[in-house]
């Protein structure tokens, strides 16, 4: 069973010629509403990978935190214990122009308002085989669980997504860090391409590396570059999270890390030959059939 405790946005996307600027209105042409936030997206990415998955999470009480908890269960994700809280859900209100540029304006509403997990959010992070947070709620909210899960023999994994400032303490929390290498930086202060840098911080590390697949390193010394797989780029939005879902997923049913890390690929691969976000995600007889090649 994987537990994933994070963020649930509603992403609103409209495109248009050219971003407008500051007191312009611009006349657009499309507009999707599609659901995300990491913390979702990697849920909905677990639960597709065929893993049985719980989200801990806070939606607004406006229309979109219903679409998201319906989309949410729809996948198969529980949501038992997904809190409902008075006023708005997150909100991401993207723009994206011709030429594929973007300006993002992310609200985060009800995600701001999860803290202080319960007896029974506790539960669910305890009884979990794996345990996958983010970084887009409340970075104490993040610890607790991360400590909860440790205490209880749960692994834990950390994408540290999106880059923050972290709090003493949380990474000692953390069995396996995901990164890409703008987080690798981010938390080592020096170049991402020494990970050793970040080894005393935690035991294991995998850093993402878009086309170039991924890379493994841990504390026994193991230090391996998994090939990506090659497959004709759509859109690589959601491919981190298809990667971070799957790998939970692996990990939880007690694959050998290294191979999780190539199924993980293998999920990202898909994902980016799709156009869209969670609904890219990959299912699980897409995942094997590019794993087993
Ligand atoms: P993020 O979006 O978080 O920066 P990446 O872009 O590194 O994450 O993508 C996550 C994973 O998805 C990669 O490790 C890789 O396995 C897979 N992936 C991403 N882009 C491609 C690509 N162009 N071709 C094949 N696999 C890809």
């Amino acid at each position: 069973r994987v537990t994933v405790v994070g963020s649930a946005n509603m992403d609103l996307v409209g495109l248009a010629e050219h971003l407008p600027r500051p007191g312009e209105t611009v006349l657009g042409d499309d507009f999707v509403m599609t659901p995300g936030g990491k913390g979702a997206n990697q849920a909905i990415a677990a639960a597709r990978a065929g893993g049985a998955t719980t989200f801990l999470g806070a939606i607004g009480s406006d229309s979109f935190g219903v679409t998201l908890g319906s989309r949410l269960a729809a996948t198969g994700v529980d949501t038992t214990h997904l809190r409902t809280s008075y006023g708005s859900s997150g909100v991401a209100v993207i723009m994206v122009d011709r030429a594929g540029e973007n300006s993002i304006l992310v609200s985060p509403g009800a995600n701001r308002t999860f803290l202080d997990l319960t007896e029974d959010e506790l539960a669910c992070v305890q009884g979990a085989d794996v345990l996958l947070c983010q970084q887009e709620i409340p970075l104490a909210t993040v610890s607790a669980a991360l400590a909860a899960g440790r205490a209880a023999g749960t692994r834990t994994i950390l994408n540290a997504a999106p880059a923050r400032e972290l709090p003493p303490g949380l990474l000692d929390q953390v069995d396996l860090l995901v990164v890409n290498e703008t987080e690798a930086r981010a938390i080592s202060g020096g170049s991402a391409s020494d990970l050793t840098a970040l080894l005393p911080l935690v035991p294991r590390v995998v850093l993402t590396l878009s086309g170039d697949g991924s890379r493994y390193v841990d504390r026994d010394g193991r230090d391996e570059h998994v090939p990506a797989f090659r497959v004709d780029v759509a859109d690589t939005t959601a491919a981190g999270d298809a990667f971070c879902g799957a790998l939970a997923v692996a990990w939880a049913e007690g694959r050998e890390l290294l191979d999780a890390v190539r199924w993980a690929n293998a999920a990202g691969a898909v994902c980016v030959r799709k156009v869209g976000a969670s609904n890219a995600l990959p299912d699980r007889s897409e995942i094997e059939a590019l794993y087993a090649g």
